[in-house]
């Protein structure tokens, strides 16, 4: 299957730059020596920096998806003596809930709509919580909470915080000291535009006091915090990959630093929003992270049907949602290697495919 010729605007895989689709076409080099140790530490000190960590933050490196980014979370921070309030405003917050359900954590399902929970302090059901999950982007509907409420609820009640934040690094804006945060995940193929494989754990000193004995081989944080001290990890990483996260760590950095990367996104967003005001489309929540738009044809026409006519067509690639949503929503993603020049395709297209004219 070849895609280069495709526009890619999925939220992950999403598009990569040049230089790092560069690296992964090179053989892979061993990775049990220093040098390799060297790309570790670099990987982790670029990270902890990103995301201002609290300092003795540590950075665990899993071989997996996102979700095992996720489940490892709760499997080694939480057990059956925690209750978890668990946000859950679509597919990924359900995915946190059906995890607690899975490893026995006690939780409670906090379902959300409509709002970003700045007011968190009035929504949110009483309880005694020790601690409070949230995917900080909910993808499946493109949904951006409010991170610097949330991080004060959560501090005020000492919760351990945890955040999701696979498709809002380098997009949107994250502070794990001022938000408060205890625990960010992170993955390879969202806002880092690097290829599916790659998962990290970023926790701060409070989460790793937290860090307990599990029934796990694979997933077992003590043991990867252990390795990671040389620079390694106790089974074979993602190799190709956490080389091409150190390049792309310092690409942002020579571009500027995440806060530039976040001013892209965010001009991208904005330009593709103000651009298609003309279309029978509109914008389906207003709490739009910069990482995605999400957009529900007005003019009866089927979603689904829009996203195989831009694929077939165009071959421009944007994102169709399951389920009951199949027909009402589409998702549109900035992240990765994105240009105004690189949208103005997906613009274009859309112009031609309802027969307007773009002006
Ligand atoms: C993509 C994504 C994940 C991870 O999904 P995987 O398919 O396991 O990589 C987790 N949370 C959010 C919010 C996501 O967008």
């Amino acid at each position: 299957m070849i895609y280069e010729d495709y526009y890619i605007f999925t939220p992950g895989p999403v598009k990569m730059s040049d230089e790092i689709l560069e690296i992964g076409s090179k053989q892979t080099p061993y990775f049990r020596n220093c040098k390799f140790s060297d790309v570790t530490y670099a990987c982790e000190k670029g990270l902890l920096e990103m995301v201002n960590a609290p300092e003795g933050s540590r950075v665990i490196f899993l071989t997996a998806s996102g979700t095992a980014g996720m489940e490892a979370t709760v499997m080694n921070l939480l057990s059956k003596d925690d209750n978890a309030l668990v946000v859950n405003g679509g597919g990924f917050g359900n995915r946190f809930v059906t995890i607690c359900d899975v490893h026995g954590v006690p939780h409670t399902d906090f379902k959300v709509k409509d709002t970003n929970l700045h007011n968190i302090e009035e929504l949110a059901p009483k309880g005694e919580y020790t601690s409070l999950i949230v995917n900080a982007h909910e993808t499946s509907v493109g949904h951006l909470y409010d991170l610097d409420a949330m991080g004060a609820y959560a501090k005020k009640r000492d919760l351990l915080f945890i955040v999701d934040a696979i498709s809002m690094l380098v997009t949107d804006p994250l502070d794990m000291q001022s938000q408060n945060i205890d625990v960010v995940i992170a993955s390879s193929q969202k806002g880092l535009a690097l290829p599916p494989g790659l998962t990290m754990v970023i926790l701060a000193p409070r989460a790793l006091e937290k860090v307990q004995d599990i029934n796990s081989l694979y997933f077992n944080f003590k043991d990867y915090l252990k390795n990671g001290e040389r620079g390694q990890t106790p089974y074979t990483p993602a190799v190709t990959i956490m080389l091409q996260l150190e390049a792309r760590l310092n690409q942002i950095k020579r571009r500027g630093g995440v806060g530039q990367s976040i001013k892209r996104a965010k001009d991208i967003a904005e330009y593709f929003r103000a651009e298609i005001k003309g279309l029978p489309l509109k914008e389906y929540t207003s709490y739009m992270p910069n990482a995605m738009t999400t957009l529900t044809p007005t003019d009866g026409k089927s979603a689904m049907d829009i996203v195989n006519d831009l694929e077939e067509r165009y071959k421009v690639m944007v994102c169709p949602n399951g389920g009951a949503e199949r027909d009402i929503i589409f998702r549109v993603s900035h992240m990765g290697d994105m240009t105004r020049a690189y949208t103005d395709v997906l613009i274009d297209a859309l112009y031609d495919y309802y027969g307007m004219k773009r002006v």
